[in-house]
C-alpha cells in the first residue's frame, strides 16, 4: 500500500487524511501541535463564550479513529526534490511515496505588528485577547480598535470575516455586562469597501449595524503603522487604542518559504487544478497554504480547504490505480460560505459565487446554528457521523 505524508493537521489536513484513508492509502500525518484548532468557534474565545479546550480536537483520538499514523513536530524544510522532509526533533523523513502540503499559512509582516492582536493567530493569541479584554472591562472603560488588511499580492489572502465576528460578539458581551456605554469601538482597514466580496448588500448590512451598534467606522486608509497605544494612517492621522485587533493579511508559511516549492509572490503554492504542486508529480498542496487561482473575490476558507483535501486524495487515488474515472478540479467548489456570527444576536449566512452573492440574516438561530456547526465539525472529523456537507 502506498503511504501519504500529509504535513499540517490543521482543517484541510485532517479532511485529505481522512479522504486517502477512505480511498485506501496508508497515511502518516505530521503536525506540530496535538490537536486540530478549530478557528471557526475560536471567534468564541475573547468574550469567554467558549474555552479553548473545546475548540481543541485531539490529533491522537482522530487518528484512531481513522488508523492514521501520528507524528506530532515541527516540519522545518521541504525538499520535495529529494523526497525529504526536515523534522525538528527527528530530522530526516523519507518514509513516504506522495506528500500532501497543509500547513496554512502565516501573517503579512507589517510595522508595529507586535502591538496587535490577532484572532486568526495562535492559539495562545486568542487567550491573550480574552485576558486583554477582561483587564480593560475591570479598569472600567477602553478604547477597542478591528482592523484587517489587504494583500496587493494574492487578493485571496484577506480575512476580514472572523474580524466582523469578533467586533460584534464584543459589542454584544459589553452591551450584556451593561459597560457598553464606556467603551469606544472602531472598525479599520485600508481597503474602501472591506466586505465588498460578500457583495453590495451584505456592504449595506454591515454599514447598518455599525450604525445601530454605535460602531466608528475608519475605511480606505492605509496603515503606515502600528504602535503601543494606537494606529498611525497613511495620512498620519491617528486612532488611539487600548487594544488592537488586527488580522493582517495572508503570507506564504515560513516553511514553504524554505523549500523547493514553485510559490506566487505573496509565498503560495503554485497548484494545478488536481491540487499537484506544478512541476512535483508526487507532492500536493492544499488550503491556505495553496494559490487559489480564482475570481477576484475568492478568499481562502477552511470548506475549501477541504474541498481540496478530498481533490487531492482522488487523484493519487487515480494515479496508484485504486479507482476509475478522472481527474476532478478544485476550482468546481469555488465559493465563499460562512455564518458570519454576532453573538445571540444571531448571524448571517453569507454566500458568494460567481451568479450570486447574498448575505440572509438569521436572528439568534444563526448563533445557535454555528455552535451546532461546531459540534457536527468535531463529531465528523472523528468519525462518529458520516460528513453530509
Ligand atoms: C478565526 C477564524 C475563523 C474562521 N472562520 C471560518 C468559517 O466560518 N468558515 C470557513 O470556511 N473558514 C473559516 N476560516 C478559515 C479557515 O479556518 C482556514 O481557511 C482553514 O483553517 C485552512 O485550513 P488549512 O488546513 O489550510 O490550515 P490550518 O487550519 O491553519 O492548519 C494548518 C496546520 O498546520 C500545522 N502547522 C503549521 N506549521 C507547522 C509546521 N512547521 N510543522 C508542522 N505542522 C505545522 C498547524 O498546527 C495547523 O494544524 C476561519 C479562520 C479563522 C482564523
Amino acid at each position: 500500500m502506498k503511504r501519504v505524508a500529509v504535513l499540517g493537521g490543521g482543517i484541510g489536513g485532517t479532511e485529505a487524511a481522512r479522504a486517502l484513508r477512505k480511498e485506501g492509502l496508508e497515511v502518516v500525518l505530521i503536525s506540530n501541535r496535538d490537536y486540530l484548532w478549530t478557528y471557526p468557534i475560536s471567534i468564541w474565545i475573547p468574550t469567554g463564550e467558549i474555552t479553548p479546550e473545546k475548540v481543541k480536537i485531539s490529533l491522537h483520538d482522530f487518528a484512531k479513529a481513522w488508523g492514521i499514523e501520528l507524528i506530532v513536530d515541527e516540519v522545518v524544510e521541504i525538499k520535495a526534490s529529494e523526497n525529504k522532509v526536515v523534522l525538528k526533533n527527528r530530522g530526516e523523513f523519507t518514509d513516504f511515496d506522495y506528500l500532501v502540503v497543509a500547513l496554512g499559512q502565516t501573517k503579512k509582516p507589517e510595522k508595529g505588528l507586535k502591538y496587535t492582536l490577532s484572532i486568526c493567530g495562535s492559539p495562545e493569541e486568542a487567550v491573550e485577547i480574552r485576558k486583554r479584554l477582561q483587564e480593560l472591562i475591570s479598569k472600567g472603560s477602553g478604547k477597542i480598535a478591528f482592523g484587517f488588511g489587504g494583500n496587493p499580492k494574492d487578493k485571496t489572502a484577506v480575512r476580514g470575516g472572523p474580524v466582523f465576528e469578533v467586533l460584534f460578539n464584543v459589542d454584544y458581551y459589553l452591551n450584556k455586562l451593561g459597560v457598553r456605554q464606556n467603551f469606544e469601538l472602531t472598525f479599520f482597514a485600508p481597503m474602501p469597501k472591506p466586505g465588498e466580496r460578500l457583495g453590495e448588500k451584505a456592504l449595506k448590512m454591515l454599514d447598518e449595524l455599525f450604525q445601530k451598534y454605535g460602531i466608528k467606522k475608519i475605511t480606505g486608509k492605509k496603515i503606515k503603522e502600528f504602535t503601543p497605544n494606537g494606529v498611525i494612517f497613511e495620512d498620519d492621522s491617528f486612532l488611539e487604542a487600548d487594544l488592537i485587533l488586527y488580522t493582517p493579511a495572508g503570507w506564504g508559511h515560513p516553511v514553504v518559504r524554505n523549500s523547493d516549492l514553485p510559490t506566487n509572490e505573496a509565498g503560495f503554492i503554485k497548484i494545478e487544478d488536481t491540487c499537484q504542486v506544478q512541476g512535483f508529480d508526487n507532492v500536493y498542496a492544499i488550503g491556505d497554504c495553496a494559490a487559489i487561482e480564482s475570481p477576484l473575490w475568492t478568499a481562502k476558507q477552511g470548506h475549501l480547504a477541504e474541498f481540496m483535501g478530498h481533490i487531492a486524495a482522488h487523484d493519487i487515488a487515480l494515479k496508484e490505480g485504486l479507482k476509475s474515472g478522472t481527474p476532478k478540479s478544485y476550482k468546481e467548489h469555488i465559493n465563499i460560505l460562512c455564518l458570519m456570527d454576532m453573538g445571540w444576536r444571531g448571524g448571517g449566512l453569507a454566500y458568494r459565487s460567481d451568479k450570486r452573492a447574498m448575505l440572509i440574516p438569521i436572528p439568534v438561530l444563526g448563533h445557535i446554528m454555528k455552535k451546532a456547526w461546531g459540534l457536527y465539525f468535531k463529531l465528523y472529523k472523528l468519525g462518529k457521523i458520516p460528513k453530509v456537507i
